[in-house]
């Protein structure tokens, strides 16, 4: 009863926590400010047998000039992969590209830096926001994964009611999706609320992906969801190479080695730039309990 007490008032209160406390939290989730910090964290994560995927922290962006600077960046990152033999790929949002402001925009800022992965022999996922830009970045990922097949995936939310009709509408091709409980406040109407129905949905979404024969980045620290992920890929006899575990920065390291030890493979998401602060309130909102355990309490 306390405990959710406590957490509710954290949820609701974070937003006017100051930014010199969220700093204390940052250092758990977020590699750093530069790009440097990032590379200096993909090598240790890499010398561990970690791969990892870097994102420029950046979102909501309703200025031009700023999203091909975030565009500029990252085709930056994927430089510097190639240049630094990482075992690395990028993770961009829309709405740092333009999606709020300019849908022509965003698809060729996208596309520029899909095109460089190509040229490098990388890959870009294409992270999903909230519901307004759903069916805008399942459209540019369809046309990219025309243009740049292997070199493209997105990011499908096993909390909104439409994923299992997405799943089947992408299904015509080769298809590279995340698949994620979801992270933004979404309406009842389009998402379910209920933890235990959004885990049979992540489980119903994952083995329709496997019999599609997608590669599926399995995106979660929820123990029970990578058991059962674990027997799908015993019942459809899947190589390591054909699937993938992934995780956040700072989250779920126990996990970690129980997943490399059965010989998985696993991405850890490593965001970094001067932006962290919304991101970090993000994670804060999610697990209140991560400032309790920080504080002693
Ligand atoms: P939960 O039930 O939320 O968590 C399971 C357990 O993990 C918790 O009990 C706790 O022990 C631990 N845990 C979870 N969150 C935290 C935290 N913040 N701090 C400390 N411990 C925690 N969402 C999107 O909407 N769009 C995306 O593009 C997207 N990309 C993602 C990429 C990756 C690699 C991952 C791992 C997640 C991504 N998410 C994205 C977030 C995702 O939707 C979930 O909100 C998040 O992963 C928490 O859900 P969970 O599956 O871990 O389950």
């Amino acid at each position: 009863m306390l405990n959710n007490i406590f957490n509710f008032t954290i949820s609701n209160t974070i937003d006017y926590v100051p930014e010199q406390i969220i700093d204390f939290f940052s250092k758990k989730y977020v590699a750093g400010t530069s790009l440097s910090d990032a590379v200096k964290t993909t090598v240790d994560l890499n010398s561990k047998g970690i791969m990892s995927t870097i994102d420029v922290l950046g979102e909501s962006v309703y200025n031009e000039d700023q999203t091909i600077f975030f565009r500029n960046e990252c085709i930056k990152v994927l430089e510097t992969i190639k240049k630094e033999s990482l075992n690395a790929n990028l993770s961009l949002k829309p709405t740092q590209m333009g999606l709020a402001i300019n849908k022509a925009l965003c698809y060729e800022n996208i596309r520029k830096i899909v095109k460089r992965a190509k040229e490098l022999d990388n890959f870009v996922r294409i992270d999903m926001e909230n519901s307004p830009y759903t069916s805008d970045t399942l459209k540019m990922y369809k046309l990219l994964r025309e243009e740049f097949p292997g070199h493209v995936g997105t990011v499908l939310q096993a909390y909104l009611r439409r994923t299992v009709d997405d799943i089947d509408k992408l299904s015509d091709k080769d298809l590279n999706i995340r698949l994620c409980k979801g992270i933004y406040m979404e309406s009842y109407k389009i998402a379910y609320k209920n933890p235990e129905i959004i885990n049979e949905n992540y489980i119903y979404c994952l083995e329709k992906l496997f019999e599609n024969k997608a590669y599926v980045g399995i995106a979660t620290h929820d123990e029970k969801l990578i058991f059962h992920a674990m027997k799908l890929i015993r019942k459809y006899n899947l190589q390591p190479n054909e699937y993938e575990f992934q995780m956040l920065l700072g989250i779920g390291e126990k996990l970690r080695d129980f997943i490399l030890a059965k010989k998985h493979r696993l991405r850890i998401y490593v965001p970094y730039g001067k932006e962290w602060l919304s991101y970090v309130r993000r994670r804060l909102k999610e697990n209140p309990n991560i400032i309790k355990t920080a504080l002693g309490l």
